[in-house]
């Protein structure tokens, strides 16, 4: 069926694979690939956009649900092109990269030789004749420019059961996109929920091996409304905790499984995260680590510091929910980021862009979430409030280098969430520090509601708190150098296909003035 002939590395001749580098022995080749079926079924993706081009990726997988997406244990050539236009008339760059089955026959290809501030289309092609579908994606502005505007949008937690993607559909339609920060939990590991009747189900029991967590994502990507979404727009991707294993933190998971044992786990899991994520080589694992945390700098105008709240922090205390007196017992050396990462992001704070955009996962407000008629606060200890001394450095490191400027992008509760980071958290009427927009998720919590009654006491609670919203959605940012500018969207239910997507309420921030305003 194929040429087990071919040694691989004279194919590569120091290119391809090398490139990101990747290196193999000789690894069986499939010269001539011919495909039963289409080979492109889980779609294709860009990512991490520079002034000179992206990442692009894609996934061979005939039968995606098979064990190694139905391919031989063999690697496969694969063509690809980046085009001015969208009938690949005028080709910037092609080339030939290999699918290996290291990697479950992923294909990153770190496309250089663009110019800046452009938008591209790109496709790949494999054996005689098959063709992916064709995506397209913004390079980001040069290095010195000052562009006029960026349009950004925000969002994550998409667990497949309890609804449809019907947002990524409408994502896929928004106008004049540069980029979608992915803030995690992207898949979910389990079959769990407490979100009510699942409208589809997952395959496979919870995932523990490399082969559970792809077919996990082989299921996620093949929804069509997912497909468009990347298609449509450059992801910058992160992860949470359900890429992995519920409110798991650095070698910890929330079970107590001794460590190196849970250690194991992750290692698979991250391996299948890199295989499915439009991410450079600098985040493929080594020795079973990813380093997710990076920049991206979109001229003069936006640096985006994506953040890894998960690999580096101390343990969660008192479990998961948050119990009352929790927060006394927090340790002023606790950390969310790590020492190295905390140290990375001061310093990349140091920068002279006009905004500064930390795209994290978990709240860094503080949120106190006691039930109405309860004196004594509650706060979600998976959040930033469950490390306060982190949260005191944090804040310190912006005010110390007298930034107004810090946006930050949070995901994971399920919920829209508006407001502002205060100077002290013991009091959060106080003078704002920087401003923080949770997006809520694209289909976990199922339907949801806007839940009027509760929202209004936790507006009470919390007077940092500008919006509080149960329902499913996104948010999307629009830039310039004098104003930032919110659009908070949702959609009334993901338990029905196709519903309508509304926008909720708009926010505006002023460079200079920390903390966001309705507009
Ligand atoms: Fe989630
Ligand atoms: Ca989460």
């Amino acid at each position: 069926m194929y040429d087990t002939s071919v040694d691989r590395r004279a194919l590569l001749g120091g290119a391809g694979l090398l490139a990101a580098g990747l290196t193999f022995s000789a690894t069986r080749v499939w010269a001539q690939p011919a495909f039963a079926s289409d080979p492109f079924t889980l779609g294709v993706a860009a990512g991490d956009p520079a002034p000179d081009g992206f990442v692009i990726w894609t996934r061979l997988a005939p039968q995606p649900l098979e064990p190694n997406g139905g391919m031989p244990m063999a690697a496969v050539p694969v063509r690809w092109e980046v085009a001015e236009d969208d009938g690949f008339r005028a080709i910037a760059r092609s080339g030939q990269a290999f699918a290996p089955p290291e990697l479950a026959h992923s294909v990153h290809v770190e496309v250089g030789g663009l110019k800046p501030a452009r938008r591209y289309w790109y496709r790949f092609r494999t054996g005689s004749d098959a063709v992916s579908l064709t995506g397209t994606a913004m390079t980001a502005p040069a290095a010195g420019a000052l562009p006029e505007k960026l349009r950004i949008a925000v969002a994550g937690c998409q667990f497949y059961q309890p609804g449809y993607f019907t947002a990524y559909r409408h994502l896929s339609q928004e106008p004049d996109l540069d980029l979608v920060f992915h803030y995690g939990d992207y898949i979910y590991e389990g079959n769990g929920n407490g979100d009510g009747t699942p409208v589809r189900r997952h395959i496979g029991e919870e995932c523990q091996s490399l082969d559970d967590y792809r077919r996990r994502y082989a299921q996620y990507k093949l929804d069509p409304d997912l497909i468009a979404a990347h298609a449509a727009v450059a992801f910058a991707m992160s992860f949470d905790d359900h890429e992995v294993d519920n409110n798991w933190a650095g070698d910890h998971d929330q079970d107590g499984t001794p460590p190196a044992q849970f250690v194991l786990r992750r290692v698979a899991a991250m391996q299948a995260w890199y295989e499915h994520m439009p991410v450079r080589a600098a985040q493929a694992p080594r020795h079973g680590a990813v380093h997710m945390y990076r920049r991206l700098d979109y001229g003069q105008l936006l640096r985006m510091h994506v953040m890894d709240t998960r690999s580096y922090r101390d343990p969660i205390l008192c479990g998961q929910g948050g119990e009352n007196g929790c927060n006394t017992k927090d340790d002023p050396t606790r950390t969310m980021l790590g020492r190295a990462q905390e140290a990375w992001l001061a310093d990349g704070l140091g920068s002279t862009a006009r905004w500064n955009l930390i795209a994290q996962q978990v709240l860094v407000m503080p949120f106190d979430v006691r039930p109405d008629g309860t004196t004594e606060s509650v706060f979600p200890q998976d959040t930033w409030n469950g490390y306060r001394g982190a949260r005191r450095r944090l804040v310190k490191t912006v005010v110390d280098r007298k930034l107004t400027n810090v946006v930050i992008a949070t995901g994971d509760a399920h919920q829209h969430a508006v407001g502002n980071v205060p100077a002290d958290d013991r009091t959060p009427d106080g003078p704002a520090v920087a401003s923080e927009f949770m997006a809520t998720s694209i289909s976990s919590g199922g339907d949801g509601g806007p839940r009027k009654r509760r929202q209004q006491d936790m507006l009470r609670h919390n007077p940092n708190l500008l919006l509080l919203n149960n329902q499913r959605g996104y948010q999307v940012h629009d830039i310039s150098a004098e104003r930032w500018d919110t659009d908070v969207k949702f959609i009334e239910k993901v338990s029905v296909r196709n519903a309508p997507l509304k926008i909720l309420a708009r926010f505006s921030v002023d460079p200079k003035q920390p903390g966001p305003q309705s507009a």
